[in-house]
């Protein structure tokens, strides 16, 4: 660990305009030293110097919901193409999900899991572990085991937790070992085998729908479990305005949750399953666009905790399936920044502030971390921004192993030109 620190490079980004938590600092050259923030404008010589004279740099994004599929569906993602996926989208620090094959129960997984992502030099890995063995939903995995290998989060996420009961005594021994317990609250019997939100384009298009309401039941059901255990417990993806309705009730009742959107849920709507193209069939699904407009209004009310991306990778040939055979998810973790500046920050809907926050601070308080600034002695994750030149999404040129995304084309602005994650250049857009 020492050899490593020291070999890390003292690096000088010139000229960067400096944004985090405390505010916009303006121009300053950034100093990086030994695996941390070093200090602003100093003197002496750097072994790599960096230009960002037009570039924002500010701490690099966290994300509390990825989906990795490591370990045994690599033909999917692996660590190399997910981590890598992870810092081209700025990002320095994500939470992998436990839905894999086999499950995230073992904390032997955990452990394999950690030491492979250290040795990549691509963004920190923090594993989630599965709430029930094999994600049954019948037993209790071992959560104190879990937590001592390296496991931060304990979730089923992809699956429901259908028996309250199991769920109850999940956030009962999650609180003991001060665990967060992420949701994915939808509930299984009025979900059904829904493909799209329930509404008028389902019935149009004749495809079985999964109502806003199935949403707002489990989230209730799991905030008052939260709130009666004290546990504290992620609502992950909300992605209805009923059922963010119901998260605010909780959050006025004193439930201890904190809630999640996507970039997918704040973009797109119902309306773009009209071409039955399953890139766009995600759990849970698209909403209309008055529920994206409620989510969009929440967020800016600071009743949205943190954004999650939820990348969701899958074979192209899995997503070449029907509209009713496909897998749910898609991989979005590459754009999510530029397509959230593009669509709301560039718009005037969202200030930068905030959706930086959402990408910053607020996942770090969603998982009990340090917040993330540009103050000396932090962590040297930095990731440099071009606010202003525009590029197309280029799925050919992902990392990830999901070739294939909703936003295929579409001119973004805001795109990561680099990610330092622990001082190293960790990804470098290719001009
Ligand atoms: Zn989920």
């Amino acid at each position: 660990m020492t050899e490593a620190s020291n070999a890390v490079p003292r690096t000088v980004l010139r000229g960067a305009r400096l944004i985090d938590a405390r505010g916009d600092h303006g121009v300053h050259d950034l100093w990086l030293a030994a695996g941390t923030v070093e200090g602003v404008d100093l003197d002496g010589s750097a072994d790599l110097e960096v230009d960002a004279h037009g570039l924002v740099a500010t701490p690099a994004f966290l994300d509390p919901h990825v989906h990795l599929r490591v370990p045994g569906q690599e033909e999917k993602e692996d660590l190399v193409t997910g981590l890598g996926a992870a810092v081209a989208g700025g990002f320095g620090t994500v939470v992998s999900m436990a839905n894999t094959s086999p499950t995230v129960d073992d904390p032997a997984i955990v452990a394999d899991l950690v030491a492979h992502a250290a040795r990549l030099g691509l963004a920190r890995l923090r594993p989630a572990a599965a709430l029930s063995v094999g994600l049954a939903g019948e037993r209790l995995a071992d959560y104190a085991a879990l937590q001592a290998a390296g496991a931060v989060m304990i979730t089923d996420d992809g699956i429901p937790v259908a028996d309250a009961h199991l769920q109850r005594r999940a956030c009962e021994y999650a609180a003991e070992l001060g665990l967060v317990v992420q949701t994915h609250s939808e509930e299984p019997s009025l979900r059904q085998g829904g493909v799209m939100h329930e509404g008028r384009v389902s019935h149009e298009l004749g495809l079985p729908g999964n109502p806003a309401e199935a949403e707002a039941v489990m989230l209730y059901r799991d905030g008052m479990i939260a709130r009666m255990t004290g546990c504290r417990v992620h609502l992950a993806h909300v992605s209805s305005e009923l059922g963010m309705r119901a998260v605010e009730a909780l959050k006025e009742l004193g439930a201890p949750v904190t809630v999640e959107v996507t970039p997918h849920h704040l973009t797109l709507t119902d309306e773009a399953l009209r071409a039955f193209d399953p890139v766009f069939k995600v759990a849970p699904p698209l909403r209309e666009a008055s529920d994206v407009a409620y989510l969009i209004d929440a967020l800016n009310r600071g009743v949205v905790d943190c954004l999650g991306t939820d990348h969701a990778p899958h074979t192209r040939a899995e997503k070449d399936r029907d509209l009713l055979e496909a897998p749910f998810g898609l991989p979005n973790i590459e754009v999510a920044f530029p397509l959230l500046y593009t669509r709301l920050v560039a718009t005037g809907q969202v200030t930068l502030a905030r959706l930086l926050d959402l990408m910053q601070a607020g996942p770090a308080r969603v998982m009990g971390w340090t917040e993330p600034t540009l103050e000396a002695g932090m962590p040297a994750d930095v990731v440099l921004l071009d606010l202003d030149a525009e590029a197309p999404v280029d799925p050919a040129a992902f990392a990830s192993k999901a070739k294939f995304s909703p936003w295929a084309g579409e001119v973004l602005k805001g795109w990561p030109r680099a990610t330092l994650v622990g001082g190293r250049v960790a990804y470098e857009r290719p001009r």
